[in-house]
Order: structure tokens, then sequence, then C-alpha cells
């Protein structure tokens, strides 16, 4: 039996989208051979490739003025890349440090550039993002580093800031499940595992006229021009990642797009943080109501012993992945695109009934 899959990532994929790759994996489409050892110049691979590529930018509403590269490395080798890209001489690289993954972003970024801290809210545990008026940008910054949704503390920018330079974004926990003000972003990064597809791949979003001026002093691998003008083939790409995450995003448009993946998000996190409200204080969330998380909801009950009650529960009620991040503790609910809202009814029919017992 599938088990309701909480995990923070990789996570829940669309089950017709495992059981269509099944069912094509040893033989593709009658290729006499599966997708996984046939060449990558083929023109078999080359179709699946193109449209994942293609429906990459419709799915997500990406304008005509940007490239996508599909790359190997995950949303962490783009922590290097970005500064090594993107900064010339002299200019240097804001970073709002909202969590786990933003200081990530700037302490592996600052081996390749010059970067700063334009607000850091780890000394009040990152409960929230900022206001925009909070950013403090110094002279000669090329870019803001944003981290759309903190998968570890389950803020997220509602709104993100305008501040006068380009956002650069981290979006691997909440990548194409709510619409972005492109005209603020220079480039939108982020690892395919979290809402697209299996781990592997990595989609980035560059703008065109920024592809334009990147640094062209680096290794092959680590140039965003490079990427761009073969197609995301200069070298073998992630062929199986590439394939799965196709599949996810036609599963996406059938339904309903970007608008249903938003609202289904809102409402799956509504119901859990609705179930927190009403607790009493029994579920305790750090967070500030207006960063919450739609994607990661993190909570802690009234004691350890009572978190792993709950957990030990969950796990009967064929439920998993809720146990929170290591650091933080407590309960992680992911409600990633492909978690069905039965999963979330179970989870708050959970925490009701864990409740009137043990409060
Ligand atoms: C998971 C995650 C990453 C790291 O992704 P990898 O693909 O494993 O490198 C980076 N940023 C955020 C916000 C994440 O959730």
């Amino acid at each position: 039996m599938r088990k309701f899959n909480f995990s923070a990532g990789p996570c829940t994929l669309p089950l017709e989208v495992l059981e269509e790759a099944q069912v094509e994996f040893v033989d593709y489409h009658g290729a006499g051979m599966s997708l996984v050892e046939m060449s990558h110049r083929s023109s078999t691979y080359d179709a699946v490739h193109m449209e994942a590529m293609a429906k990459a930018k419709s799915v997500f509403g990406a304008p005509d003025d940007f490239s996508v590269v599909f790359l190997g490395g995950g949303a962490t080798l783009q922590f290097a890349m970005i500064p090594m890209n993107l900064l010339a001489e002299g200019q240097r690289g804001a970073h709002v440090v909202t969590g786990e993954w933003a200081s990530k972003a700037l302490s592996d970024g600052s081996h390749h550039g010059d970067l700063y801290a334009a607000w850091d809210g780890g000394s009040e545990g990152y409960r929230r993002m900022p206001a925009p008026e909070e950013i403090v940008i110094e002279p000669n910054t090329r870019y803001l580093h944003v981290t759309s949704n903190e998968t570890i503390g389950g803020i997220r920018f509602n709104e993100f800031p305008d501040v006068g330079v380009p956002l650069v974004g981290d979006m691997s926990s909440d990548y194409m499940t709510r619409a972005i003000p492109w005209d603020l972003f220079d480039l939108v990064y982020g690892g395919a595992q979290k809402n697209l597809g299996p781990a592997g791949v990595d989609i980035t979003f560059i703008r065109n006229s920024v592809l334009e001026e990147t640094n062209r002093d680096l290794g092959a691998y680590l140039r965003y021009d490079i990427h761009a003008s073969k197609n995301s083939m200069y070298n073998t790409p992630p062929v199986y990642a590439v394939y799965m995450v196709g599949k996810v995003l036609r599963w996406m448009e059938s339904q309903g797009g970007l608008a249903v993946m938003e609202s289904q998000a809102s409402r799956k996190s509504g119901l859990v943080y609705d179930a927190i409200d009403a607790s009493d204080g029994f579920y305790r969330s750090q967070v500030d109501r207006r960063s919450r998380s739609h994607m990661n909801v993190v909570f802690h009950l009234p004691s350890e012993e009572l978190d792993a009650g709950f957990l030990a529960e969950a796990t009967r009620r064929n439920m998993s992945g809720l146990k929170g991040y290591r650091t933080v503790g407590g309960v992680r609910a992911s409600l990633y695109n492909a978690l069905p809202v039965e999963a979330v009814d179970a989870l708050v029919e959970l925490m009701a009934d864990f409740r009137s017992a043990n409060a």
C-alpha cells in the first residue's frame, strides 16, 4: 500500500507518473531499449528533453526573455555558480538570511564572490521573512539573493521584496507552486526533487540579457551561457530525471497548471494551520503568521515525548516523513504539489484525535 508521504525531499510524486514511467521503463515506446540506455543525442531522447524544457517555461509562465537550463549538481551547485557567473569585478551579491538554506547559499557562494548579508533573521530564530524596508542594500550590489521558502524553518516570502536591485531566487521548495513577478528577477533556480520530479536535476531560469554578460573565464560546466546555447546538452544530461520532470509537468498541466497548484497549496496548508490555531496551544508553531509556508508546516507538541507519540501514531496510520528536521525537532508536514488532499485530511484527523487523547 502507498503511504501518505510527507517527506521534505525527495518527496511524493503523482502515482500516475510513476505508473507511466514503470510501463515505459524497459522498452521505451517500442524503441527496443530503455530511455536510460539510449544515446542522449538520439531523436527519441531529444524529443523528451526539449518537451521537458518547453513545459518548464510554459507551466511556470516564464516570459520569452528568459532561458531555461537543466543542470546537474542540484540547487547546491547554484550557490557557487551564481556569484561565479554574475559578479563582475567590484560587484557584490546581497543575501537575505532567512534560515538554513539561505545561510548555506551565502557561505558557499562567498568562496566565489564578495557577498554580504543584507538582513539576517538568525537572532530571532528565523521566525519570519523581512519587510522590504528592513533589507539594507550596499553600494555596487549586483543582485539580492532570496530563498522563497525555507524548507527547514517553514517560512516563505508572501511577496517578493522590490528593493531596486534584481532578485536571484532559490525556489527549491516551492518551485512551480506559485506565480512569481518575473520583472523583479534575473535568475530563479531550484532542485527538482521537491515539487517537480526525482533528484538529479536543477532547473535554472535566467534572463537573456544577463546571459550575454556572464563570466566566460570558467570551466565549461560552470558557464550558464554554454548550457543555454546547447539547450542543456553540452554534456550528457541527467536523462532519467529530465524525463520524469517532463512527466510531472505534463501532470501539472492536466490538473490545471500553476494557479491550481497555488490554490491547492494554500488550501492544504490552511487545513493544518487551522488545526494548530484551534488546538488551544497544544500544537505550537513559532512561525510568524505572515510568513507561514504553504509547503512545509512546522509545529511542536507540548513535550518531546508527545512529539514522539504523535509520530508513532502517524506511522500506525500509514503516514510517513513527518519527523521534524534534526535541528528543529517536532513535526514537519511537507505538502508538495503531488501530495493528495486526502493525506492532509488524515493528518488533521490525527491531530484532532491525538489532542483529545493527550491534552
Ligand atoms: C533542498 C533545498 C536545497 C538543496 O537542494 P539540492 O538539490 O539537494 O542541492 C537548497 N535550497 C532549498 C530551499 C532547499 O529546500
